[in-house]
């Protein structure tokens, strides 16, 4: 007897596969990611007799109905798939699309198939909501929450509070971040690996930047900085391709997402900007307002 599973899903990657067929990569929220067959899915429109109805689409949210394969190791099939939200507004306009498109690639570089992370997917959906919300905070500062809510999901936060070494207290303006040794470093530590020199004031408003959902109900009252912005997710990326030894094919769509021209080519090489810090450069990633950022502090929540 077949068996039919259900689950909420995201379309994180999409390729035609025969002329009426697609292989895809669905974010599913009971199963993780789901890589699943569709054939058939680009004869027609949905109809009763037709549950596929029309192709797939990138980054759209429905529901999917599928077979499982056998032993695990082979493709899903997919035999149901009700889109629930397209966000037009996000396909209308490069900069959201291209946030889309990096946080799909980061979700699937660092999540194996079938292993369920629930409260990731309710994060992915919450910014793709404000990709495709006019009013909601600008999309880059969306992309540096998901990115670090997906390294804290998935174990790879770095460590920023304090040497990740010898969990001595940093003071100083520039602080040296290794992504191979996992954070920042104090001055009388050595890591292997290539060190990045980053402002301190970057260090500390990633350590304060919220999750995706509590920036959705808090819309920050003034822009964020764009140059801040790309070093803040530079800084991310690099640590993520560091610690999974793999390059994120989107970075080089940073420049548009963030608004500040074309992606840096090497995030190891120190961009202008870094020279040019002011007061409120890292307030403006974290989007706050109220006491000049200093030194790392607690949460109070
Ligand atoms: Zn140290």
């Amino acid at each position: 007897m077949v068996m039919y599973q259900k689950s909420e899903a995201l379309c994180l990657r999409l390729i035609d596969f025969s002329e009426s067929s697609q292989i895809a990569r669905l974010f599913t929220r009971e199963y993780g990611i789901l890589p699943v067959i569709a054939k058939g899915i680009k004869r027609g429109r949905q109809t009763s007799a037709n549950p596929l109805g029309g192709p797939l689409d990138m980054l759209a949210r429905g529901q999917a109905v599928f077979v499982a394969g056998r032993g695990g190791a082979d493709l899903a099939t997919l035999s149901g798939w009700q889109v629930s939200d397209h966000w037009p507004l996000m396909r209308n306009d490069l900069r959201r699309y291209y946030a889309g498109a990096l946080v799909a690639e980061v979700t699937m570089e660092l999540l194996a198939a079938l292993d369920p992370h629930p409260s990731l997917f309710d994060d992915l959906v919450v910014t793709l909501q404000m990709f495709g919300d006019a009013a909601a905070s600008g999309s880059a500062r969306v992309v540096a929450a998901y990115l670090k809510a997906a390294l804290q999901e998935t174990g790879y936060w770095p460590v920023l509070e304090h040497c990740v070494l010898c969990g001595g207290v940093i003071n100083s303006d520039i602080v040296r971040f290794v992504p191979q040794a996992g954070g920042v470093i104090c001055g009388n530590c050595r890591a292997s690996g290539i060190a990045m020199a980053v402002p301190s004031l970057v260090v500390v408003a990633l350590s304060r930047l919220p999750r995706p959902g509590a920036m959705k109900n808090s819309v920050p009252q003034r822009p964020a900085d764009p140059q801040a912005l790309n070093l803040a997710l530079q800084i991310l990326l690099s640590h993520l391709e560091g610690t999974l030894d793999r390059v994120i094919k989107t970075r080089a769509l940073l420049g548009v997402v963030c608004g500040c021209g074309p992606a840096i080519s090497s995030a190891l090489e120190p961009p202008a900007a870094w020279t040019n810090l002011k007061g409120g450069f890292a307030r403006s990633v974290v989007g706050g307002a109220g006491e000049p950022l200093h030194a790392p502090r607690e949460d109070p929540a």
